[in-house]
């Protein structure tokens, strides 16, 4: 069966331009290369640091920002090379909830129109059952019918996500991209809004595209995971192995460092040495040799591809070369 959503090999390049001619310098290599499936009715969970190049990820899937290189695929169909009107029939299915419930609500509309407005830009409905299905979306959120008539000024973060998932939810969509939905909110409203999503996940049976820098939400609500580190995914794995047992050396560093410490994950936090490296000049080699406890010469000048070492367990480290030789030394001729 083909996946929901299949991304291969997806990068995406910002080219530096300096000078009277503006001509190109450099490049950021925001995302460089990254391949992940999602099914229909699962939760993939992006991790990582800011600038890793999850929030780009997420952009250049939706076809808001234009892919470098590589495919992204929507029911078996190619979305990445699509505009105009393509584009826009493929929208229904592929929604977004943003990060700011503040700014990406049009403070000048009401929240009836708001959560209508895809309605009415795809849908020929009469007036009367837009306004019957923007009440039933306003509802499916948790919020009351009067919403409808209020202005985004008049509701908290919360309800201001509520009203921008409600908004998603108005075409039927098939997959959700959601780019850090609760990290602008208040720390007790963050878990209503995530079991929201998880109980319309479903409710709807949709999928959606985590992306988060917050570990313990993205473990809450996730299927899988994908951890992210320069541009590249470094470990991808069902949650339950990656959250008990992570084989990439930055992934033990990164649950190490997450502050409620469970009795199954390291009591002692590995304090990575120095910042994350600027993706203009990512290192040579594995990009995580410049903090790596463990890194080995081959480290410095070979780059480990992000591969199967377990039944649904990647992962790009060379300390896990051997556990893929083995695999495969295994299987009989
Ligand atoms: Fe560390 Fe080397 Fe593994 Fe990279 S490949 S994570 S540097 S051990
Ligand atoms: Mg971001």
């Amino acid at each position: 069966e083909t996946p929901l959503l299949e991304v291969e090999n997806l990068k995406k390049h910002f080219p530096i331009r300096k000078g009277l001619f503006s001509q190109v310098v450099g490049q950021v290599y925001a995302v460089d290369g990254i391949s992940f499936s999602v099914a229909s009715n699962e939760t993939l969970g992006i991790v990582g640091e800011s600038g890793c190049g999850k929030s780009t990820a997420g952009k250049a899937i939706l076809n808001l920002i234009k892919p470098t290189d590589g495919q992204v695929r929507l029911e078996g169909q190619r979305i990445d090379n699509l505009s105009g009107a393509k584009m826009r029939a493929v929208r229904k299915q592929l929604q977004v909830v943003f990060q700011d419930p503040y700014s990406s609500l049009n403070p000048r509309l009401r929240v009836g129109e708001i959560v209508g407005e895809p309605i009415l830009n795809f849908d020929s409905r009469s007036r009367h059952s837009r306004e019957e299905r923007v009440v039933e979306l306003l509802e499916k959120v948790g919020l009351p019918a009067e919403a409808a008539k209020k202005y985004p000024y008049e509701f908290s973060g919360g309800q201001r996500q509520r009203i921008g998932i409600a908004r998603a939810l108005a075409l039927d969509p098939k997959m959700i991209v959601c780019d850090e939905p609760v990290s602008a909110l208040d720390v007790s409203v963050q878990a209503q809004v995530v079991n929201l999503l998880m109980d319309l996940q479903q409710d709807l049976k949709l999928s959606y595209l985590f992306v988060a820098h917050d570990l313990a939400v993205v473990e809450h609500i996730s299927h899988r995971v994908a951890v992210m580190y320069l541009g590249k995914i470094v470990e991808l794995s069902d949650k339950h192995s990656l959250f008990s047992g992570p084989l990439h050396p930055y992934t033990e560093a990164l649950l190490s460092a997450v502050p409620q410490p469970s009795p199954r994950r390291k009591p002692d936090r590995i304090v990575l040495k120095g910042d994350v490296p600027s993706p203009i000049n990512p290192p040579k080699g594995c990009r995580f040799h410049t903090r790596c406890p463990y890194a080995f010469d081959r480290c410095y000048v070979e780059e480990p591809p992000l591969r199967e070492v377990q039944p649904g367990r990647q992962v790009a480290c060379h300390l896990h070369d051997e556990t893929e030789e083995t695999k495969s030394s295994s299987v009989p001729l």
